[in-house]
C-alpha cells in the first residue's frame, strides 16, 4: 500500500498544464492529475503535513474548494481539526466574513466564528498561490476569529505573480512544494 514518497520534482511532473484556461494567456496548473495519482496525493500530503507540523499547527484551514482536498488530508494526518474557509452563503449558521478585491469587482470568504479558539495556531493550506489575494483575505478572516496565522502552505507557487511576497509582507511564512514560472 505504501511506497517511498515521491520528491517535489516528481510531483511537479504530475501537474497538468492547460494553456488558455479559463481565459487566453493563463496557464492553468491543474492538480486533477496529481490527486488522481495515489502516490502523488500521498506524497503531497506527507510533505505538507511535515511543514504544518514544523509550524506548530493546532488546526488546518483550507480554502474552498481545492484547499479542502489537501487541507483536510493534512489535518487527518496530523490528528488535528480542519477549518473550511468558505465561499459566501454556504454555511447554515451566522458567519464572520471578509470582502476582498479581485482584478474586477470583489469577492467574499466566510467561516464559522467558533471554528478556532482564541490564540490557536492555524496553518493555511491551498493548492496554489497566484496573486495571494485569497490567502491574504483568509488570513485576515482567521485572525478576526482569534487564530494565530503565521504559516501558509501551497502545493504550487507562481512566484512571478507576487503572492508569496505579499503574504510575507503580512508576517506569514510561505512554503510551497513547487514553483512554476509565469502566470
Ligand atoms: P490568488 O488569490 O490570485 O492567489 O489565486 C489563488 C486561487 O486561484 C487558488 O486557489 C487557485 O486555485 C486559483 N488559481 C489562480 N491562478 C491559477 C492558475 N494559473 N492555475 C490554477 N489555479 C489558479
Amino acid at each position: 500500500m505504501t511506497s517511498p514518497h515521491l520528491s517535489p520534482e516528481e510531483l511537479k511532473a504530475l501537474v497538468r498544464t492547460v494553456p488558455d484556461f479559463p481565459q487566453p494567456g493563463i496557464q492553468f496548473r491543474d492538480i486533477t492529475t496529481l490527486i488522481g495519482h495515489h502516490q502523488g496525493m500521498a506524497a503531497s500530503v506527507h510533505h505538507l503535513a511535515a511543514l504544518a507540523d514544523a509550524a506548530g499547527a493546532q488546526k488546518i484551514a483550507g480554502m474552498e474548494a481545492r484547499g479542502f482536498i489537501f487541507g483536510a488530508a493534512v489535518a487527518v494526518q496530523l490528528g488535528i481539526g480542519f477549518v473550511p474557509v468558505r465561499k459566501p452563503g454556504k454555511l447554515p449558521i451566522d458567519t464572520i466574513g471578509i470582502d476582498y478585491a479581485l482584478e474586477y469587482g470583489t469577492d467574499r470568504l466566510e467561516m464559522d466564528p467558533g471554528a478556532v479558539l482564541p490564540g490557536q495556531t492555524v496553518v493555511m493550506v491551498d493548492d496554489l498561490i497566484a496573486t495571494g489575494g485569497t490567502a491574504l483575505a483568509s488570513a485576515a478572516l482567521l485572525r478576526k476569529a482569534g487564530a494565530v496565522v503565521s504559516d501558509a502552505l501551497f502545493v504550487i507557487d507562481l512566484p512571478d505573480l507576487g503572492g508569496a511576497e505579499r503574504l510575507r509582507g503580512a508576517g506569514i511564512t510561505v512554503n510551497a512544494l513547487m514553483e512554476f514560472e509565469g502566470d
